[in-house]
């Protein structure tokens, strides 16, 4: 679950770490009469789940009410990479010596925690990321030590801070990598992390992604998921229990089991088409789950064409079958269906679709051909136009 910014500073600052005061604003008259109870010079934020905001202009510093107006007037509506701002965050501006860069992540391959720290902070990390890979100082901690003070000084020297704050950024990273395990989150970074004129670290933008499986222990995470923007497909999708993910493409995909509904996604795209969404419809095959993943599928508007991919193991070919034939008979489905039936009892399934085969209904010989008779199909435009 990924916080907006003002959402991440609220976290980092029930923390102890250095937040700026300010206010979220829906409007330009909003935003003005924060402004007026924070005192100028403040800065206009677009809160949006996306980052390089400032690159947009969607961030605006505004030293008067007429500014911070006109900011907020340019800043609503602004579509950054296709997230639209509705929501802003008035703050006092701080003024900036230096910017850094700070985070923490897990890093599966190593079975660590990563923490990244660079002198060279700001809207360019990407590219400092990219081409001076060494600017940026690493550690790996191991989760059942910690980051103990000795290792984050090291550390921090190596990320060639400025000498005078190493003290308060040996403090502050020990509180953030706090946030970053106590909270749950699976991602936590800072960017940038400044130096005041007057030589404070402060924490100036917050980017947080808190893992969703951790949020029964944190009853309070709800406030934040009710502004998470939810695709609809895959609200309709989750609210019916299915397992899906919507994507861009027009090839609608249904498998069982995880493994196999990436592996289909995939063998899609090999196959030079496009999945619209990975759906993995679990162990049982039955009419229900099968009328609720078809009709999702197909109620996705760029979906030309749907590929069942079964393999049976505990479920039976004779259960598949039925659930299809079943799910038919209840829905109607605008886009052809391409089946690849197979595992326990496959032949037994088949014999019992033959009577149903069709144009609308294809029966393919294993994987490989039916991810391409789909991609063809949805080529060809067969589904609705
Ligand atoms: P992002 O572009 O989405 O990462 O948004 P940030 O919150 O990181 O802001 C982008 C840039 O705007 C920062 O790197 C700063 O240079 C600048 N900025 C943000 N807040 C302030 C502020 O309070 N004062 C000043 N002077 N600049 C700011
Ligand atoms: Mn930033």
């Amino acid at each position: 679950m990924d916080l907006l910014e003002h959402q991440g500073k609220e976290f980092f600052a029930s923390y102890g770490l250095p937040t700026s005061p300010g206010e979220v604003a829906f409007s330009s008259d909003e935003a003005v009469a924060a402004a007026e109870r924070i005192g100028y010079p403040v800065v206009v934020k677009a809160q949006v789940h996306v980052g390089g905001r400032g690159k947009a202009g969607g961030i605006k510093l505004g030293s008067d009410a007429d500014e911070v107006c006109r900011h907020a007037e340019a800043i609503l509506g602004l579509d950054i990479r296709g997230h639209v701002v509705g929501r802003l965050w008035i703050e006092k501006a701080a003024d900036i010596a230096e910017e850094y860069y700070a985070g923490f992540t897990l890093d599966r391959s190593a079975r660590r925690h990563l923490g990244m720290l660079s002198a060279q902070g700001g809207v360019d990390i990407e590219e400092v990321a990219a081409t001076a890979p060494e600017a940026i100082a690493r550690i790996h901690i191991d989760p059942t030590e910690g980051l103990t003070a000795e290792a984050c000084r090291r550390w921090v020297a190596e990320a060639r801070l400025n000498p005078a704050v190493t003290e308060q950024a040996v403090d502050l990273l020990s509180l953030l990598y706090r946030a970053y395990v106590e909270g749950d989150a699976d991602l936590v970074e800072v960017n940038p992390l400044i130096v005041t004129g007057d030589g404070r670290l402060h924490v100036l933008d917050a980017k947080v992604t808190l893992d969703g499986n951790a949020t029964f222990r944190h009853p309070d995470y709800a406030a934040y998921a009710e502004t998470v923007e939810r695709d609809e497909r895959e609200q309709e999708a989750h609210a019916r229990g299915l397992q899906y993910v919507g994507l861009d493409g027009t090839v609608g995909v249904i498998a069982n089991g995880a493994g196999l509904a990436m592996a289909t996604v995939d063998i899609v795209d090999e196959a030079g088409g496009t999945p619209a969404n990975f759906l993995d419809i679990g162990g049982g095959a039955n009419a229900d789950v099968m009328s609720a993943a078809l009709e999702v599928v197909d109620g996705d508007p760029a979906v030309r064409a749907i590929f069942i991919n079964i393999f049976g193991g505990i479920t039976k070919g004779e259960e598949v079958a039925r659930g299809i034939i079943e799910a038919l008979g209840r829905v109607d489905i605008a886009s052809p269906i391409i089946l690849r039936l197979d595992g326990t009892n496959a032949a037994e399934g088949t014999e019992m679709l033959r009577p149903y085969l069709s144009e609308r209904l294809r029966l393919a010989p294993d994987m490989v051909q039916a991810a391409r008779t789909a991609v063809t199909a949805a080529a060809a435009g067969e589904g609705p136009s």
